[in-house]
């Protein structure tokens, strides 16, 4: 895509973290034609790692996700249109077409919507409560502010946010139980052997999971809800389902893009002549050899908006960088990813002992480094990159690295 002109008009659809990095990174390297902003959500855009971790554990006001100060968007000449989805996209054309009717006329178009919760829906209880926005989450800590402590929350799925929603409840003096369908969290993105090393970290935490359990039915009584499982009940004065996500773009069927588990786009973002896509609805073909796998990461949609607003400025480019990155904070511990491991991956221990709570490992195909992971060791982490970003050989990131210090 040809770097934009001064009478072009952008029209950014999403105003979440993709979105809002986007219109600032155009200004920022000199676009400075029209740019539009529109925003399903009432909010001025925010950032939504702190719901689950600071904002559920009661340690921040809503105020502080805020991703700039609300005057920000007009110091940036950026016409924000929150509240009202879009509905409709021409991808030839560029016309996006809002909900309240309003046809907007894009000369380019990014599309950075996110994706939405995966519902969990029970034969009596209908979809139950999930943690996705800013009012999910300001929802869910007003509930739980009014419940005592010790009270039991039941939290269905145990994988990365359900771990940070039990371990914020827990904070609060609450009694999360986590119920988990798979044998063990997490075994989907970290494998089963780094899946096997974090699982005793709730226990750890003394916070109760439950794995291999399947919930038949959640049924609302007077003042708590019955959890039914194939072998027993559970009490909880609420219950929240953690269960994944999903992406919602039906409104794009038709649009003239190619969706598949995503916006389908090139390397340069690129869905078409007219239009972008980034963030987590995005899937990137053609990264670093791969076919091209859809991340949920906070660290890559910021990648993906600062590469963008170069490229369509005119700016000096920035390839997307090569290693994702994500971060999870649980159970009173921080573990974090770097790269593109697959679960099947050889995996080494570099740094910390069996059974320690601070360790960093690589993952490992055919004798290439593919990735790091971190329990609580963040500048180790660090250290591993360069090998991850070069895909480097295992045994020479073995020989070579100064895990220690
Ligand atoms: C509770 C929580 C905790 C998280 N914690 C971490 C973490 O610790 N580490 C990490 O790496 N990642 C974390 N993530 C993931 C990270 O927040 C996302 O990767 C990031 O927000 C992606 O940005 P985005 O702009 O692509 O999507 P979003 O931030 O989801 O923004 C998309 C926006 O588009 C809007 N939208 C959707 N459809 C339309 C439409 N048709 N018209 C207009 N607007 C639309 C949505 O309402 C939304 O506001 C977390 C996510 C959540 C929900």
């Amino acid at each position: 895509m040809d770097a934009l002109e001064p009478d072009d008009h952008v029209v950014v659809v999403g105003a979440g973290l993709a979105g809002w990095r986007l219109c600032e990174g155009l200004r920022a390297h000199g676009f400075a034609g029209r740019v539009t902003l529109v925003g399903a959500e009432p909010h001025h855009p925010y950032d939504r790692p702190p719901l689950s971790k600071q904002v559920l554990a009661g340690r921040w006001d809503v105020d502080r996700v805020a991703l700039a100060p609300e005057g920000r968007a007009g110091e940036i000449r950026v016409d924000l249109t929150l509240g009202v989805p879009a509905v409709g996209l021409d991808a030839a054309s560029g016309e996006v077409t809002l909900a309240d009717g309003t046809r907007l006329a894009a000369t380019r178009v990014a599309l950075a919507v996110g994706v939405a919760a995966r519902a969990f829906a029970t034969p009596s209880s209908g979809p139950l409560r999930t943690l996705r926005s800013l009012d999910d989450a300001a929802a869910l800590r007003d509930r739980v502010a009014d419940l005592e402590a010790g009270e039991t929350v039941v939290v269905i799925g145990g994988g990365f946010l359900g771990a940070e929603v039990a371990t914020s409840l827990a904070a609060r003096g609450l009694v999360p139980v986590v119920l988990e369908a798979a044998a063990r969290p997490l075994v989907g993105p970290l494998g089963e052997v780094v899946a096997g090393w974090l699982a005793g970290l709730a226990a750890d935490a003394s916070i109760e999971l439950r794995t291999g359990v399947v919930v038949r039915d959640v049924v609302a009584g007077p003042s708590t809800w019955r959890v039914e499982l194939e072998d027993g009940t559970l009490e909880g004065r609420e219950v929240v389902a953690a269960v994944g996500s999903r992406l919602d773009l039906g409104w794009l069927e038709g649009s003239g893009l190619e969706l598949d588990d995503g916006v389908v786009v090139d390397a340069a973002l690129g869905a078409a002549p007219r239009v972008a896509a980034l963030g987590d609805a995005a899937r990137v073909v053609e990264v670093a050899g791969e076919r091209g796998v859809r991340r949920e990461h906070w660290q890559v949609a910021a990648d993906h908006a600062e590469t963008l607003a170069r490229a369509w400025a005119g700016a000096e480019p920035s390839p997307l960088p090569a290693t994702p990155y994500f971060w999870s904070d649980q159970y009173g511990k921080k573990i974090q990813l770097l790269g593109r491991p697959r679960p099947d991956d050889e995996v080494v221990r570099v740094l910390g002992p069996a059974n320690a709570d601070r360790w960093l490992a690589l993952y490992a195909r055919r004798g290439v480094v593919t990735g790091a992971v971190a329990l609580s060791q963040p500048r180790a982490l660090m250290r591993a990159k360069p090998f991850v970003d070069a895909g480097a050989s295992l045994d020479r990131a073995l020989a070579d690295a100064p895990w220690e210090g």
